[in-house]
């Protein structure tokens, strides 16, 4: 696999940014680590004649515990105490990106908009060209889905439904200005599964923020995966909230790997609210959200099994928010 030549652009301010980006138009990517945009180039899925890096901006590279720059490296994140005491579930997955290598290079606003995956689409070109390319790119049907005329691959990035929990936000810049949503309104859920996001064109992501009740709020996050240090998730649940005594003061579950979007859960989390967390509540919301959720088979591991460790997760997750010490990763 080689890498096709690009002409590579270095702007120095989030509006430079902007400009080039617009300037450039469909015919050019962002780059920020590269490790899931270079990769998919290698195999010629989507390739752009142009990439702005984000490397030298140092405005996406500033970070504080309300605001960390989207070009913040995962392995600075991992590193930092602090960061693990003030959002202990978000560092927990952090810590499950990938491998250490890759942390290094890989930042936050990379993998907030990593691409989503399927096993017909994340192949090399001769792969996909033997096979007959799919909607996501190159070609004009799904193999997963047949009888659908949308593609379901999967997003697999482990940060989003994290700081989806912890009701994070997003900053984001373009040609019309700056304007702050939460994490969660990056993704469309009733878009056609091939673009991934809900950014206007020519915007970038700036920052990631955090809610002052965000910080010390016991959370955790499990990643269900085939190499546990390697593999994107196939599933990967965050939970956060205070339970005092036995009595849910705050609750908010969220999951990735699962379909073409991270999700929250607050149709199950929010009636738990004020009341006493018991074995019957427990079971019945893992229940809810397990029968909720619609993976389809273009993973490793086979749907039904993944919707069923939802469950299995979900029961976990409200067992460490009920006992465990509070701000321990889970
Ligand atoms: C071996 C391997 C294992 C991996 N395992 C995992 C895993 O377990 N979990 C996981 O979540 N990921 C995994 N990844 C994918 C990837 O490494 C991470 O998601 C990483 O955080 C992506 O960040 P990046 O900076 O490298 O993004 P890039 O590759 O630079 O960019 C990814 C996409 O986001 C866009 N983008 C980047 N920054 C911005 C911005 N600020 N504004 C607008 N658009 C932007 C780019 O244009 C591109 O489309 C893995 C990758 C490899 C190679
Ligand atoms: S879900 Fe279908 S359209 Fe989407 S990447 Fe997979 S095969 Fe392609």
């Amino acid at each position: 696999m080689h890498l096709d030549p690009f002409e590579l652009y270095r702007p120095s301010t989030v509006e430079e940014v902007v400009r080039l980006t617009r300037d450039l138009g469909a015919a050019c990517d962002v780059l920020a680590g590269g490790t899931d945009l270079l990769p998919n180039y290698k195999m010629h899925i989507n390739l752009k004649p142009n990439l702005v890096a984000l490397e030298e901006v140092e405005e996406l590279r500033s970070y504080t515990l309300e605001r960390v720059g989207s070009m913040t490296r995962l392995a600075d994140l991992d590193r930092d105490t602090d960061f693990a005491r003030a959002y202990p579930g978000v560092a927990a997955a952090v810590h499950e990106v990938a491998t250490p290598l890759v942390r290094e290079r890989a930042t936050v606003g990379g993998n907030l908009l990593v691409e989503t995956r399927c096993f017909f689409f994340n192949q090399t070109f001769p792969w996909r060209q033997s096979l007959g390319f799919c909607l996501k790119a190159d070609g004009d049907r799904c193999h997963v889905v047949p009888q659908k005329e949308r593609c379901y691959a999967t997003f697999s990035g482990d940060l989003a439904p994290a700081l989806a929990a912890v009701d994070a936000s997003v900053e984001l810049a373009g040609p019309d200005g700056r304007r702050t949503i939460p994490v969660l309104d990056l993704y469309d859920p009733g878009g056609d599964g091939i673009r991934r996001h809900r950014l206007r064109p020519n915007e970038i992501v700036v920052a990631v923020s955090f809610p002052a009740a965000s910080r010390g709020l016991p959370a955790n996050y499990q990643k269900l995966r085939i190499r546990p240090t390697f593999d994107f998730p196939e599933l990967g649940l965050a939970a956060a909230g205070l339970v005092e005594s036995g009595t849910v003061r705050s609750l908010a579950i969220a999951a990735g790997g699962l379909e073409t979007y991270p999700r929250r859960f607050d149709e199950v989390t929010r009636p738990l609210v004020g009341e006493r967390l018991n074995e019957t509540n427990r079971n019945a919301a893992s229940e809810a959200i397990m029968r909720s959720v619609r993976p389809v088979h273009n993973t490793f591991l086979a749907p039904d099994y993944r919707r069923r460790m939802v469950g299995v997760y979900v029961r976990r997750a409200l067992d460490r928010l009920a006992n465990g010490p509070p701000g321990v990763p889970g």
